[in-house]
């Protein structure tokens, strides 16, 4: 299964991809996850992206690209794969569609969660992230509204999108994700 996972910051994107992989056998893609590696490492794509990451900055769509490209090139990728937190923008959606077009391998479906603002801000606070101060989760949210939530529509518009409730336990959301996926 081919799974793209949409949510603003702290929306618990990062705990049910956990819950999901563990149900589906398919590998985690989380363009954060990578970035954050690649930085750890010192790579060339990891020292360009950590100012974008401290700043709650959205790295360049080639750059993002290429990391998911090679990423989905590896063997267990063909079986399906869970994107978290790409695409996030309409080129790397198109990007990615392309991608897939060419392989064969479309998309099953795109889950989105929705959290209330106040909510997030909580969770975020809490989590407490080097990319976690005010500055960083004001950036990401409203990158997050003007340019990742316009992808909704773009996934409707496919019949590939299903909204989730976000608040409640992580067990709750789970179940709701499950609901979804068992019947697609
Ligand atoms: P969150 O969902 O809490 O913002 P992520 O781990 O998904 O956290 O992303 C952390 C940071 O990594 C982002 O603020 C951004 O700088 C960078 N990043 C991750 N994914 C992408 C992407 N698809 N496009 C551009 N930048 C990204």
């Amino acid at each position: 299964m081919r799974i793209v996972f949409i949510g603003p910051p702290g929306a618990g994107k990062g705990t049910q991809s956990a819950n999901l992989i563990g149900h589906l056998k398919v590998p985690h893609l989380s363009t954060g996850d990578i970035l954050r590696l690649a930085r750890e490492e010192k790579t060339k794509v990891g020292l360009m992206a950590a100012e974008f990451i401290d700043a709650g900055r959205l790295v360049h769509d080639p750059v993002v690209v290429e990391v998911v490209g090679e990423r989905l090139k590896q063997p267990d990728c063909q079986k399906g794969c869970l994107f978290d937190g790409f695409p996030r923008t309409l080129g790397q959606a198109e990007s990615l569609d392309d991608y897939l077009d060419t392989n064969e391998t479309p998309l099953d479906l795109v889950l989105a969660l929705d959290v209330p603002e106040n909510i997030l801000i909580e969770r975020l606070i809490a989590r407490g992230r080097g990319d976690d101060n005010l500055d960083a989760i004001q950036t990401r949210f409203n990158d997050y509204q003007t340019i990742t939530r316009p992808l909704l529509d773009y996934y409707e518009r496919r019949g590939l999108l299903h909204e989730i409730d976000g608040t409640g336990t992580p067990e709750e959301v789970f179940d709701r994700i499950k609901a979804v996926i068992d019947n697609t």
